[in-house]
């Protein structure tokens, strides 16, 4: 395409909206636009990236037995009734009627859609195992919506749902997923890590997430470099730690005036905060029950939940806790508590720990965890750092942040079951598809492509999802021999298949090469006064900003070779599982 015929625009500066990188160029170099909070535009530059990245996921789903099909983004509330999760999917679900007051939503995800499908297909083992993807807009109210394409509230996403006769078949259709996946984000250029992530209120158990390292991720990682060991945070097993064994001492209760925080009464008291009790107490669903955790750790609410198994958890209010510790805030503890005590794994192992004395103003010196007051149920329910030993090694664990890209899941028969999807086997019996889903953020993806990879002039693609290859800039369009030469070159590229922009505004050569590095097409062309006179062009390529004389008889074959080897960087692995 000439850029004189296309809808380009370029801002210099950074929207006020915009609070991270990818945001800002995602605008700024006239990629997106946006339409509502959390909606965007895809601009004809943006769409050929968007493209890039769903063929990428599309080559690979289908090399791993994946089939495309597109599944209705309105779908019926009875299908969701059916799985109950027309109530448990709250605020974050579009909801609408039709002209009939019939409830449909715009689908956040598709499990229930698919699997109603496969129950009415489906009848044989015969049919099995079945891949079945599309790629297409999701559609979540979410509570946030930020960051621009990272957390949108209409995005696009793969979605793929397998369908197995058993668990060894789920295990291998899991097993082709997650090297499928290794491959997309291989070939997007991103730097990730594959994490065991929780699994949420999707259900199911096995779970990995593919985070793409960056500081804007919202995600937290822990990682051992000794071996293949990460995890989400929310995921990543504790292991405890012992604190110093002293001799059991007679409990004794002392003032602590105004020391409320963990902080304050370690330091009046001058003990370790490894050696108090921090109490916390949480609603779940319609419980309020205690939290024991040492005064340096801190609460794991994933963890804490799903120990729970509740629908609903939260802080309880300070009024409601008053009540029941019957001392304010700063100032409750286990001993002589009434309600159900949850205690982290860390906590039996104290001794002669301080915690509140549940009477304002007093705390307790040599409480004796099982002596003074009992546990109901030891859990881990706290968050990993780093530094702490890998669960798995036992080196010491880094810490990272992560964008979220993919998630592949191990559904198990949750929604087969919820929906009755069942197959015949080869005795005649009836026996529950087994499930898994395998979702990727494509445009998230676009967005996390850019957090990586950018400089302070802009965007830096890999050559396999940018919105072109290769840009020419004639320096003067007042030259006639300059344009000539440009189309020329233009044409001949064009003819042997490379993706090429030709530049041909009336603009002066500056703001031309601003907006190439800002739109970011890996190599860049320049066409001007030594064209004419000596027959070269000038090649940049943006990633490394080496530029070389090429001469103009060769210019193509050479640029074909360039992107070639551009495209060597991004290989992915074909060896071992298959289809
Ligand atoms: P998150 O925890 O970030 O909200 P999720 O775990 O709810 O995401 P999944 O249901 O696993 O998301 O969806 C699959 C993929 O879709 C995610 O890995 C992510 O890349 C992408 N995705 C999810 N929510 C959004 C969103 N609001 N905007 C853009 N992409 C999203
Ligand atoms: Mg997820």
């Amino acid at each position: 395409m000439k850029v004189s015929q296309m809808l380009i625009s370029t801002l210099r500066e950074n929207p006020a909206e915009a609070e991270i990188v990818s945001h800002q160029l995602l605008l700024r170099a006239g990629l997106i636009r946006k339409s509502a909070s959390g909606i965007y535009i895809y601009l004809p530059l943006g769409m050929r990236v968007l493209e890039k990245i769903s063929a990428i996921v599309r080559e690979e789903m289908n090399r791993f037995g994946g089939q495309e099909l597109l599944l209705p983004i309105v779908q019926p509330a009875e299908l969701w009734q059916e799985t109950k999760r027309w109530d448990v999917y709250g605020e974050e679900m579009f909801r609408l009627k039709d002209r009939h007051n019939r409830d449909f939503c715009l689908g956040p995800t598709h499990e229930e859609i698919i699997t109603d499908l496969v129950r009415r297909e489906v009848n044989s083992y015969k049919q099995l195992p079945l891949l079945l993807y599309q790629i297409q807009n999701k559609y979540r109210d979410e509570k946030r919506p930020r960051f621009g394409l990272m957390r949108g509230r209409e995005f696009v996403m793969k979605d793929l749902y397998s369908f197995d006769r058993d668990q060894e078949g789920l295990e291998h259709s899991y097993k082709k997923m997650y090297q499928a996946y290794t491959n997309v984000f291989k070939r997007c250029g991103l730097d990730f890590r594959v994490v065991e992530a929780d699994s949420g209120a999707i259900g199911g158990s096995t779970t990995h997430e593919f985070m793409v390292l960056a500081e804007t991720g919202e995600a937290a990682i822990v990682y051992c470099d000794e071996c293949d060991y990460a995890a989400n945070v929310e995921k990543a097993e504790a292991i405890p730690m012992e604190t110093e064994k002293e001799p059991a001492a007679e409990m004794e209760l002392v003032a602590t005036p105004d020391a409320r925080t963990i902080e304050e009464v370690a330091g009046y008291l001058k003990v370790s905060p490894k050696r108090l009790i921090k109490t916390l107490f949480y609603r779940a669903d319609d419980e309020i029950v205690a939290v024991l955790l040492r005064g340096d750790r801190e609460v794991n609410e994933v963890k804490l939940q799903n120990h729970l198994d509740c629908l609903q958890l939260e802080l309880a209010d300070p009024k409601q806790i008053e009540e029941i510790a019957e001392s304010p805030v700063g100032f409750v503890g286990p001993v002589g508590l009434n309600v159900k005590i949850l205690a982290d794994k860390e906590i039996p192992l104290l001794t002669n720990a301080v915690a509140g004395a549940n009477r304002e103003g007093y705390h307790y010196k040599n409480v004796n965890p099982g002596r003074d007051f009992e546990i109901d149920e030891v859990a881990d329910l706290r968050q990993v750092e780093a530094g702490e030993p890998c669960p798995k090694c036992g080196a010491k664990l880094n810490s990272a942040r992560g964008i979220e890209v993919g998630q592949i899941f191990q559904l198990g028969t949750k929604y087969s079951e919820a929906l009755n999807a069942k197959y015949t086997d080869e005795n005649g019996q009836e026996q529950l598809l087994v499930m898994g889903c395998y979702g990727i953020g494509i445009s998230r993806t676009m967005a996390a492509a850019i957090e990586q990879n950018h400089d302070e002039n802009g965007i830096i693609w890999p050559i396999t999802i940018a919105p072109a290859q290769v840009v020419i800039v004639p320096v003067s369009t007042k030259e006639e021999a300059q344009v000539e030469a440009a189309e020329k070159l233009y044409r001949a590229c064009l003819n042997a298949g490379l993706e090429v922009i030709l530049d041909d505004r009336d603009e002066r050569a500056g703001v031309k090469f601003k907006d190439a590095d800002l739109i970011g097409y890996p190599i860049r062309v320049t066409v001007g006064k030594r064209t004419v006179n000596e027959g070269t062009v000038d090649v940049k390529l943006r990633h490394s900003g080496e530029e070389q004389a090429v001469q103009l008889t060769e210019a193509t074959s050479h640029l074909k070779e360039l992107v070639d080897n551009l495209f060597k960087q991004y290989q992915a692995q074909y060896e071992g599982i298959t289809a």
